[in-house]
């Protein structure tokens, strides 16, 4: 038995990348300070533009967080009695909520049992002719095939909202998009709509809740627009019922400053998780991260799966070694949705990977020797 290495590997630590651009976080948010301007303005209009460049999209707006990145454009679809958005069961509950919210009934589907990812098989299986709008989660930080999705919803007349909270700079591979850079396209650029979240521990996060909408059409831009200010741009004038959902300047500063590293920051997500596969390879009884043909994965999360998740959940932390279940429960069996009637072994795909599933500690400034110490721990754990 080698002794346990006594220094504990956090899930994550912001502090390390704060303390590589501190100067420049400070003095972008002092600029906003000594303007006064802290609602909307040439800040938020800034972020917007490079938030619009970096995705490739001719629209970006920001709101005040990514669950409001998803209700407003779902707003925007003025939902009658009924209506239904497909979303899958495995993703993070404000998936739900926003269609909750805007007034949509949320139909759930099942995930593929390796990307976590929903296909057009398991978004087709619950489609009705009340079907308005599916939603893609690209869970993790890897796209959900976007050609075969917006395929399907074009045939039957839906449209596609990506919830791309999780995969801000994610790429696939695109043979069918006439639009698309280098043939590729980003999380966010080739459905109607895509939802991102600056909460702090997404990849790229905020100082606090934040938020934005990408879009490609520019109507549906100025409706979300006006939504996020009580649904009317000219003051005291209301075309619809929006709601307050603005982006602050103070972190639109932060963002604006944030966004220059992102890419650099990605990268240094894949390198580790490229150590973890050279490290964790061919482990029985382990399934690594398995990443789509075409897919450029950003890895907001590296979620491993195990049948004995809580085991050597247990033995990680024994080690100082911390982890993340995403998520424990599918949301067709969440109590707040019982009266859909939601049952066990209905989406047996999404039940068995929230068993399963354990995300490791990914972040950038994490160490390729704390990276070997994980990969030893599970190793022993397995008996590897
Ligand atoms: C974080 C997240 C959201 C919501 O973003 P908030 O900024 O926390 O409101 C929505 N969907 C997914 C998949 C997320 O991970």
């Amino acid at each position: 038995m080698s002794s346990p290495d006594p220094s504990p590997v956090p899930l994550l630590d912001l502090q390390l990348q704060h303390d590589g651009i501190r100067e420049e976080v400070a003095e972008a948010m002092s600029r906003v300070v000594e303007s006064q301007r802290f609602i909307l303005g040439e800040t938020v209009e800034a972020f917007e533009g490079e938030m619009a460049e970096f995705l490739s999209v001719p629209h970006a707006v920001g709101c005040a967080s990514g669950t409001d990145a998803l209700l407003l454009p779902l707003m925007a679809l003025e939902p009658k009695p009924g209506d239904e958005v497909i979303l899958p069961a495995f993703t993070f509950f404000a998936t739900a909520g926003a269609v909750w919210n805007a007034g949509f009934r949320p139909v759930f589907c099942d995930v593929d049992p390796h990307t976590f990812n929903v296909t057009p098989e398991t978004v087709e299986a619950v489609w009705t002719e009340r079907t308005r709008a599916i939603i893609p989660v690209h869970l993790f930080g890897q796209m959900a095939p976007m050609e075969g999705l917006n395929e399907l919803a074009c045939r039957k007349g839906a449209v596609v909202i990506e919830d791309a909270a999780q995969a801000i700079g994610a790429r696939q591979r695109a043979t069918s998009n006439p639009d698309s850079p280098n043939g590729e396209v980003a999380a966010g650029a080739s459905g109607i709509a895509g939802a991102f979240s600056f909460f702090p521990t997404k990849n790229l996060g905020g100082f606090g809740d934040g938020g934005l909408v990408s879009a490609r059409d520019p109507e549906l831009a100025e409706k979300v627009a006006k939504l996020r200010v009580h649904g009317g741009r000219q003051m005291y004038h209301h075309e619809m019922v929006g709601t307050n959902s603005r982006l602050d300047a103070l972190q639109a500063a932060v963002l604006s400053v944030k966004l220059a590293h992102l890419a650099d920051w990605t990268d240094a997500r894949r390198a580790n998780a490229c150590r973890y596969h050279e490290r964790l390879a061919q482990i029985s009884g382990l399934e690594l991260p398995v990443v789509m043909e075409g897919n450029w994965h950003v890895y907001n999360q590296f979620t491993i799966r195990v049948r004995d998740r809580d085991g050597l959940r247990a033995a990680l932390a024994e080690e100082g070694i911390g982890t993340g279940v995403y998520y424990p429960v599918p949301l067709n069996l969440q109590p707040c949705f019982s009266e859909l009637g939601g049952h066990p072994g209905q989406l047996p795909e999404s039940e068995r990977a929230c068993s399963e599933v354990l995300s490791l500690p990914i972040f950038p400034e994490l160490r390729e020797e704390q990276i070997d110490r994980v990969a030893e721990a599970i190793r022993r754990y397995l008996g590897a």
